[in-house]
């Protein structure tokens, strides 16, 4: 008996058990690889709102400093 397999790979979420996609976040409950996924992007989010934080303090926007550069 021929099977043919042009359907995607399915997995069954070691989380909840969904079904899900192979290689894909279980999009019932989150999880990838036994990790939430959710919450790497949450650190991912706060890793830019530090970024967004550090280049603020690079960035020297005051006129006192911007006459200090001034030739
Ligand atoms: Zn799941």
């Amino acid at each position: 008996m021929h099977i043919h397999l042009d359907k995607p790979s399915l997995a069954s979420c070691p989380q909840c058990k969904e079904k899900k996609l192979m290689h894909t976040v279980c999009k019932a409950c989150g999880y990838y690889k036994n990790r939430e996924v959710v919450d790497v992007l949450k650190d991912k989010k706060s890793a830019s709102d530090k970024e967004k934080q550090e280049e603020e303090k690079k960035k020297p926007l005051t006129a006192e400093s911007l006459s200090k550069k001034d030739k």
